[in-house]
C-alpha cells in the first residue's frame, strides 16, 4: 500500500519539482489529503515553485533538532501541505539518511506524501527512493533523459521499489523527440501521461504558483490534472496493475 510516492528521474531539469508541485496541487484540489515534501537536501526548490520559500521553519530545522515536525508543515492555500527544505548554505551538513528516517518516523501517516527527489542517483536521490513505497519516474523524450531514467528504473527494481510509471514531460518541444511508444519500448515501464511543452509552466514557476492553479486551462495544467486522475483511479492508466497499491491507500 503506497502512502509515500517518490518522484525521481536521475537526470536533472526534466520536471521532477514541477510534477511534484502540480500533482500535489491537483490532488489537493480534488479534496485528497496530500503533503508535498522536498527531498532535495542540498539544492531544494520545491518551496520556490510553491511560493513558500520565506516560510521560517524547514525540514532541516527538524533534522537538526531545532524544531518539531509540526512547525515545518506549511499549509498551502490550495489545501495541500508542504514540508520545505532549507535554502541556507549553513544547513548543508544534513545527511540524506536523516531525511529517510524523518519520512519514516515523523511524516508517514499524514496523508499521501509526494517527495520531490534530487537529481542523479547519489545518496540524496537514493534516500528518497529508500523512503518511498513506490516511484514516479519523470523524463523528457530524448535519449540522454530516457537513458538516465532507465538507470533509475533498474535501481528501483534492485531495491524492490515498484515504479507506477513514467511522466513524459516537455513533449512537443522540438521535432526530433522520441515517441511515447519508443520510451515504453526502451524502458519497459508504462508512460502514464505526456505533459506538453507549455510556456505556461515557466511562467507559473516565475509566479511561484503551480500551473494547475495559475493557469488551470493551459495544456500542461490539464495534463497534470489528468495525471492526478490516473493516480486516484478515476482515469485509466495506459497499463497499471501497480497502481492498485496506491488506489488501496485512498480507498482505506
Ligand atoms: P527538475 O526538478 O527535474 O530539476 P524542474 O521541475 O525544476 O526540473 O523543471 C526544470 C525547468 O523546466 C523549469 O524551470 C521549467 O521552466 C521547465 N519545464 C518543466 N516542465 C515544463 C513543461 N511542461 N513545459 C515547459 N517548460 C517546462
Ligand atoms: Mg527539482
Amino acid at each position: 500500500m503506497t502512502s509515500v510516492l517518490g518522484v525521481i528521474s536521475a537526470k536533472g531539469g526534466v520536471g521532477k519539482t514541477t510534477t511534484t508541485a502540480n500533482l500535489a496541487a491537483a490532488l489537493a484540489q480534488k479534496g485528497y489529503n496530500v503533503t508535498a515534501v522536498d527531498g532535495n537536501i542540498t539544492t531544494p526548490n520545491l518551496s520556490i515553485h510553491l511560493g513558500c520559500a520565506l516560510y521560517p521553519v524547514t525540514l532541516h530545522d527538524v533534522l537538526l533538532g531545532r524544531a518539531p515536525i509540526e512547525q515545518a508543515i506549511y499549509h498551502h492555500p490550495c489545501g495541500m501541505r508542504v514540508v520545505p527544505a532549507s535554502l541556507a548554505v549553513s544547513d548543508l551538513c544534513v545527511k540524506p539518511e536523516m531525511f529517510q528516517a524523518a519520512v519514516s518516523g515523523l511524516l508517514r501517516g499524514r496523508g499521501l506524501l509526494i517527495i520531490d527527489g534530487a537529481a542523479g542517483l547519489g545518496r540524496e536521490a537514493r534516500a528518497v527512493m529508500a523512503a518511498a513505497d513506490s516511484l514516479l519516474i519523470v523524463t523528457n523524450p530524448d535519449l540522454p533523459s530516457v537513458t538516465d531514467a532507465l538507470k533509475a528504473v533498474r535501481l528501483a527494481a534492485q531495491n524492490g521499489k515498484p515504479v507506477l510509471g513514467v511522466v513524459l514531460n516537455r513533449v512537443g518541444a522540438y521535432p526530433s523527440q522520441m515517441s511515447a511508444e519508443e520510451v515504453v519500448g526502451m524502458m519497459d515501464v508504462p508512460v502514464l501521461v505526456s505533459i506538453p511543452e507549455d510556456g505556461a509552466v515557466p511562467a507559473s514557476i516565475a509566479a511561484q504558483t503551480p500551473v494547475v492553479l495559475w493557469k488551470p486551462r493551459s495544456r500542461a495544467a490539464r495534463a497534470y490534472k489528468h495525471l492526478a486522475g490516473i493516480i486516484v483511479g478515476e482515469r485509466e492508466p495506459e497499463a497499471g496493475s501497480l497502481l492498485e497499491s496506491l488506489l488501496g491507500f485512498f480507498r482505506r
